[in-house]
């Protein structure tokens, strides 16, 4: 049912109904996320063994001080040799037996480093979203309190990014570090959807469908979508994208990545110095928050 308020007003001696706005939904606070991802970006280029790196693996530790924090250190083999990364998972407990994961990475890329590429949308704007749902998730479980649904776990993963150039082996090292961690712990039979985050605070909001992402969880997604009325900025287009979701994918986990692998005239902000904190908004955050915590609701109904 919509509804409209209505306001009298005399014309002309007549008596007039005047429709205004339907009354306010509750959105998300994109410009919220956005000011998060303004303090992330602004400590500079974070790639792997960087004083930037260790900026930014302060800063989460940081917003995470009072929640269920966890850091998971390890070691990855990369055409540049061996490289100490580190995770990021804080968990809020929900009523139902079951885990969803968001994810992120939040490092930048290492061929870009000289650049002064600081990947305000790539690894910046969904550290930003990530941290600002955070703060939705930890209300939602103050002074004991569970989420109504399953868990949720964020998790900000590192060395997303290729060493030297994307293949197989040279890319999301941190979530095939942990995808294999929870597959032998078990932990990865417990997580009903793992959704990714990235490069969505893409002004230009055009998120494709990645079609290695899981059928169930997309119309989900797209259901979420709708109550909104975002369809305009939802899976116009197809398209197959590497990328952290992919060691879930293959182990059998619900999975999804929300992507706009589009970004500026012909991509050109993509992996450039271009990737800057004006090419980001925080309507398309606020559009993406709204997403994430309606798409949560719908799992934890199933
Ligand atoms: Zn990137």
């Amino acid at each position: 049912m919509v509804r409209f308020s209505f306001v009298k007003r005399a014309v002309a001696g007549m008596l007039v109904l005047v429709p205004l706005a339907a009354p306010a939904q509750a959105h998300f606070n994109g410009a919220k996320a956005l000011e998060y991802t303004r303090q992330f970006v602004a400590i500079g280029p974070r790639w792997p063994t960087s004083q930037g790196h260790v900026k930014a693996e302060e800063f989460l530790r940081n917003q995470f001080r009072h929640d269920q924090l966890e850091e998971d250190v390890f070691t990855a083999n990369t055409p540049i040799g061996a490289v100490p990364l580190r995770n990021f998972i804080v968990r809020f407990p929900g009523k139902k037996d079951g885990v969803i994961v968001l994810a992120t990475h939040y490092e930048t890329n290492y061929p870009l480093r000289n650049i002064n590429f600081v990947g305000a949308n790539d690894g910046g704007s969904t550290t930003g979203l990530l941290i600002a749902i955070a703060d939705q998730l930890r209300a939602q479980t103050a002074s004991g309190k569970k989420l109504d649904g399953y868990s949720v776990w964020l998790l900000f993963d590192d060395g997303e990014e290729a060493f030297q150039s994307w293949t197989d082996s040279d890319s999301t090292y941190g979530t095939k570090h942990l995808a294999a961690r929870w597959g032998r712990d078990g932990t990865l039979g417990k997580i009903k959807a793992f959704i990714l985050a990235d490069m969505i605070g893409d002004k230009d909001l055009d998120i494709q469908r990645e079609s290695q992402s899981t059928d169930w969880l997309v119309a989900v997604v797209r259901q979420a979508v709708k109550k909104f009325g975002y369809d305009r900025y939802f899976f116009k287009k197809d398209e197959a994208v590497s990328d952290d979701h992919l060691p879930f994918v293959r182990r059998g986990v619900p999975s999804i990545d929300i992507i706009d692998l589009d970004y500026g005239p012909n991509n050109s902000y993509h992996h450039t110095a271009q990737d800057t904190m004006d090419k980001i908004s925080a309507k398309s955050l606020t559009i993406d928050g709204d997403v994430f915590m309606e798409t949560i609701r719908l799992i934890g109904q199933r």
